[in-house]
């Protein structure tokens, strides 16, 4: 009833890369209540974080004002966000910003040293380019990276080498024209919980849904058939099932002629991987990895969806190598209901590493090291060249820290100090730096660290584009101002940029989005104006009419021939071995209620209701093993540390398996993981590690 409300404005949820579209309701300057419109992903449904979970915008603990950390006081996890002034002491946006510009600069000109950055695929696609033009302008590098590193790189360098474009070939929606779907290594009903009411509609008019995952994912309910293979084993089960496809003829011969290359040394390599061979290594059966690669050759139209469980391992890049060549040898790419669908987790994962939030690229996957390219940019922003060596990863630029490389950093909207892989690691780089900006709504633990803190804006605070995993820019709008002081994101960077020397001048972020457009492709017929108008345009849109393609890659694709490649995918063992001391594989994932390192989600009434308590799942008869009942409390030790966490029974976990939820502070699932990374994605082994199970 419009009578509960002052005012409501059209966004997108801030969460999960699904992307759905909401309408805030406002209310005497709050949001009372959200609801689900009618945005392209999402057709109104929302789910409990989207319903829900907006209220962390009203936090008492929000910064509202600069802070500068006092002379002298310590670095570390020891502030309250309740009782900073200790270690902090409020100060002017004037006086912060030229802090922050000038630690920065000084470390730029005097010392010869390098200063890095971490952006934000929380931020918008504005926010996201200016803050690698900051870096690159700035700074004369390309230490600028993001959370993509930690997610789907992997996922994004196999497909660049093997397809030619890092984003999905077709909507996650286009399910709908499937007769054969395979989720592998991913938990929608969990981390996508709208795109999985699609996947179960999918099933109940007769879809044949193919769950693959160590864990037994909600999903499983659905599936014809669920795949409980070991950890780590991916490359071997989905060779085993390439195997059947060729030994038995099931290809798409007239498909991999006209549109790809490398099949004959896929055939040959893909002799040694028979499934009665296989089935030891991934612990399913011969007969179940036969009918599996029936079904899925045997489909009309096939999509193959994949998450973290994927992606983050040493062999990522080789796990979606299988993905793709599995696709391509069925000729399942580029049809209605056939494609290739990374699940994105962050709302603008997309849009920020489009934007160029990454040390390998400029804004749309421009190399780096390619003169032209270079060029190009350095005339839009009116400045001399930078760099055309690649620039440092996120873990490399935290190992830098600690060589004493990088001095000083600027870090928008990321956690580091939570969400690293050996997470005391990176909080010693954090401590080490002689100068670390941070720009966030809270603070957060990597706050704890900074010596200039900036108050920045939510999602419901500001204007601005972000890109879903369907490739579906949407149009971000503000319902509320920021508390207090705090600014929007964009504002602060220009401010810096600046005080940095650099001549900018942006009125607002359609200023931003039009330099933007005149160097991404990508970006053809959809502009700020439209965007105002439609609320979403997918990318690439033919015309300004059209309202974009859902499905990409049916007449070729964009590498240098037309074709896409096989690349063959050797298995490679896990980095971190069970062995006597460590007898067990712990994963970490996230859960329905709750959002990364928790700075949102714990801070949402109703969220943190649910899910109050840091927790693990262990199979029944482990618990029973340990002498620990449900709910009691089990410590978990890997060669990188420990923590203790009260442990739930769930027989979806295998009984040598620990899984581990990563949004709590208190029991810090990154003490544990493994940093070791995969060569290709520089992505690391988050997904396995060896560990001790005990009674706390
Ligand atoms: Fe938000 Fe994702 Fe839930 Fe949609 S599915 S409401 S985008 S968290």
């Amino acid at each position: 009833d419009s009578a509960d409300y002052d005012s409501e404005v059209e966004s997108v949820c801030p969460f999960c890369g699904v992307g759905c579209q909401v309408s805030l309701k406002v209310k005497n300057g709050k949001i009372k209540y959200v609801e689900g419109i009618n945005g392209p992903a999402n057709e109104g449904r929302l789910c409990v974080k989207g319903r829900f979970g907006f209220d962390y915008v009203h936090h008492e603990h929000r910064l509202t004002k600069p802070l500068v950390r006092r002379e002298g006081a310590p670095k570390g996890l020891n502030v309250d966000p309740g009782n900073w002034q200790e270690v902090f002491r409020e100060a002017t946006w004037d006086e912060a910003m030229d802090l922050a510009a000038g630690g920065l600069a000084r470390l730029r000109d005097d010392r010869g040293t390098t200063v890095a950055g971490f952006g934000s695929a929380k931020c918008t696609n504005e926010e996201a380019y200016l803050f690698q033009k900051l870096i690159r302008q700035g700074f004369g590098h390309n230490n600028v990276d993001h959370c993509t590193r930690l997610c789907h790189a992997s996922s994004v360098a196999a497909l660049m080498e093997n397809v030619g474009s890092g984003a999905v070939t077709a909507t996650f929606n286009q399910i709908e024209h499937s007769d054969v779907a395979i989720v592998i290594g991913c938990n929608p009903v969990e981390n996508h919980p709208v795109a999985a009411t699609y996947f179960k509609q999918f099933t109940k008019r007769g879809g044949k849904l193919i769950v693959m995952d160590p864990r037994g994912v909600g999903l499983r309910r659905f599936a014809t058939h669920m795949l409980q293979f070991k950890p780590g084993a991916d490359v071997s089960m989905l060779n085993a099932i390439m195997h059947t496809i060729v030994e038995e003829g099931l290809y798409d011969q007239q498909y991999i002629d006209a549109f790809t290359e490398n099949w004959e040394a896929e055939k040959e390599h893909l002799k040694q991987f028979p499934p009665e061979k296989m089935e030891a290594l991934c612990g399913i059966p011969a007969e179940t990895l036969r009918q599996v690669a029936r079904d899925f050759a045997g489909a009309k139209a096939a999509m193959i969806f994949w998450g973290m469980g994927i992606s983050q391992h040493i062999h990522g890049t080789d796990n979606s190598r299988c993905l793709i060549s599995l696709a391509l040898m069925c000729g399942q790419v580029g049809r209605p209901g056939a494609g290739l669908h990374p699940l994105r987790g962050q709302n603008n994962v997309q849009g920020a590493s489009d934007a160029g939030l990454i040390p390998m690229f400029l804004p749309d996957y421009q190399p780096v090291g390619d003169d032209g390219v270079r060029s190009a940019f350095t005339e839009v922003w009116k400045s001399g060249d930078f760099s055309a060596e690649k620039g440092l990863t996120v873990t490399e630029i935290l190992d830098a820290v600690h060589a004493g490389d990088i001095k000083g950093m600027y870090i928008l909207g990321e956690n580091p100090a939570m969400s690293d892989p050996d997470v005391e690691h990176a909080r010693d780089a954090l401590a080490k730096l002689e100068h670390l900006v941070v720009q966030d709504i809270f603070l957060t633990e990597t706050a704890n660290y900074a010596d200039v803190i900036l108050p920045a804006s939510g999602f419901a605070e500001k204007s601005g584009t972000v890109t879903n995993t369907n490739r579906q820019v949407q149009m971000g709008r503000p319902a509320l101002a920021p508390p207090g002081e705090a600014r929007e994101d964009w504002a602060i960077t220009v401010d810096l940029a600046q005080r940095l020397g650099l001549d900018w001048h942006y009125d607002s972020p359609a200023d931003v989005f039009a330099e933007m457009a005149l160097n991404m492709k990508s970006l053809s017929n959809i502009t700020w104006d439209r965007l105002e108008r439609e609320n979403a345009v997918t990318y690439p849109s033919l015309s300004p009419q059209d309202p974009g393609q859902a499905i990409v890659f049916g007449d070729g694709f964009p590498r240098a021939d037309g074709r896409a490649r096989f690349t063959p995918a050797s298995v490679i063992p896990p980095d971190d071995l069970p062995d006597a001391d460590y007898p067990m594989v712990l994963t970490t994932g996230r859960q329905l209620e709750h959002w990364h390192t928790g700075s949102m989600t714990r801070r949402s009434k109703v969220l943190d209701a649910v899910e109050p308590e840091a927790n693990c799942s262990l199979h029944p008869s482990t618990l029973r093993q340990l002498g620990v009942e449900p709910g009691g409390m089990v410590r978990l030790t890997t060669k990188r540390g420990s923590i203790d966490v009260m442990a739930r029974a769930d027989r979806a976990v295998a009984p040598d398996m620990v899984f581990l939820p990563f949004a709590y502070v208190e029991a810090a699932a990154n003490i544990l993981t493994n940093p070791a990374l995969d060569p290709y994605g520089k992505i690391p082994e988050f997904k396995y590690s060896a560990v001790r199970v005990e009674k706390a």
